[in-house]
């Protein structure tokens, strides 16, 4: 069959390959000058740095699997990994259950409770019945509302904003239990490739090659519609009309109602589905110093007044040695469309984020800053 995949993200580029195995011919069709998307990248420091951090966790099996089958095993490296949380302006290591127990902004009792409920989620295996609870409501009932308001509360309405009420209990346990699966009784290892996760996605592009898939950049899909016989699917682009046996969509579900606006016989129930689904977007500024903040890879930040919500410095998970012995970190968030950091220009997002950096470290010196993006 004639395919068309759009989105040239790791969905659209593992998609293709697999279609290409089976024998189908498959043109991708990508917006961006480059493919990757959310996953993408830029050249830093010598290497390839991606936009917002990225690893793997152990239990990542398919993405194993697939870097086995591509032949780059030996460029994904393990790395001792340590957490942190940022509560009141202060740092408190949060990865063991000795850090748990000295987790002071709560009280003794709150500890034990919140060390009980995060060992029973480690090693509940089941998760199905966990699913229409909402995780702000599980949490606050078996952690208590101590914990709760000074741990999970802050890092669900910073990860989800206004709609923090809604997430389920089964994604939290799947946080919490996939980091726990990472450690193999063990300090926890992540994965992150020796340079970077264009790795992955140039190793990704070569097979395509190999297979003969069209990888067609500079190419915004903007309408898709069903053949009047109904056998086949237009796609249209700045480039023109083509037609395919079949369609495979990667994009975000409001952007390919747009595309299918004007598709005859398409129920407007569907179309409205896919609009309802909310989106967040992601906001990373990343820099390099050559000073050292944390001994931590990951900070998470339970303080509501952080323009941030998590804090990573990068070359604690990897050698500085890779970026010619700078320190490279990312701060990022998640916030809605109409929220106020999206009104601002980059260079003042990098200001509002370099600021806070500061009131968590006060010792950091912008002056040791050597790049930002
Ligand atoms: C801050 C952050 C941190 C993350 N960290 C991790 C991590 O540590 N580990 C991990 O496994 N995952 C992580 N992820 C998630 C991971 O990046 C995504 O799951 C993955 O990259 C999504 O790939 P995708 O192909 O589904 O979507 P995308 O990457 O969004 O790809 C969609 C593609 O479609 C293209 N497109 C859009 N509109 C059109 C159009 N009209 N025509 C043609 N093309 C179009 C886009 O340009 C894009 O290339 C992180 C994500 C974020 C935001």
């Amino acid at each position: 069959m004639q395919i068309a995949v759009i989105g040239g993200g790791v969905t659209g580029l593992v998609a293709a390959r697999e279609l290409a195995n089976k024998g189908h011919t498959i043109t991708i069709y990508e917006r961006n000058a480059h493919i990757g998307g959310l996953a993408a990248g830029f050249p830093f420091k010598g290497t390839h740095l991606e936009h917002a951090y990225h690893h793997v966790f152990r239990t990542d099996h398919d993405l194993i699997q697939l870097v086995q089958e591509l032949g780059i095993r030996n460029r994904l490296q393990w790395f001792r990994s340590s957490v942190a949380m940022v509560v009141r302006g202060r740092l408190y290591p949060f990865a063991s259950a000795v850090d748990v127990l000295r987790f002071t902004p709560i009280a003794l009792i709150s500890r034990l409770r919140l060390g009980a409920v995060l060992f029973w989620l480690q090693h509940r295996k089941r998760w199905n019945s966990l699913t229409p609870i909402p995780a702000c409501i599980w949490m606050s009932r078996w952690c208590g509302k101590q914990a709760y308001q000074a741990v999970w509360e802050p890092l669900l309405r910073g990860k989800f904003h206004a709609y923090y009420r809604d997430v389920s209990m089964a994604w939290l346990w799947a946080r919490i239990h996939t980091r726990a699966n990472s450690r193999k009784r063990e300090a926890e290892k992540l994965g992150y490739f020796e340079g970077g996760f264009a790795v992955l996605i140039n190793a990704l592009e070569q097979a395509l090659e190999d297979h003969g898939v069209r990888i067609r950049t500079n190419m915004p899909v903007t309408a898709l519609w069903a053949s009047e016989t109904g056998k086949s699917v237009m796609v249209q682009t700045e480039g023109g009309i083509e037609q395919f046996d079949r369609v495979l969509c990667t994009v975000p579900s409001p952007v390919f109602a747009q595309y299918i606006e004007k598709a005859p016989g398409v129920p407007p129930a569907y179309r409205n589905q896919l609009n309802n689904i909310r989106y967040l977007n992601a906001i990373c500024v990343v820099f390099s110093s050559t000073q050292s903040l944390s001994p931590y890879y990951w900070v998470n930040i339970a303080d509501r007044d952080m323009p941030f919500v998590a804090f990573v410095q990068h070359t604690n998970l990897l050698p500085a040695a890779w970026y010619q012995g700078e320190h490279v970190y990312y701060a990022g968030t998640y916030v809605p469309k109409n929220h106020a950091l999206l009104s601002l220009q980059d260079a003042e997002i990098k200001e509002t984020f370099l600021h806070a950096v500061a009131r968590i470290f006060p010792d950091f010196d912008p002056q040791s800053v050597t790049e930002t993006h």
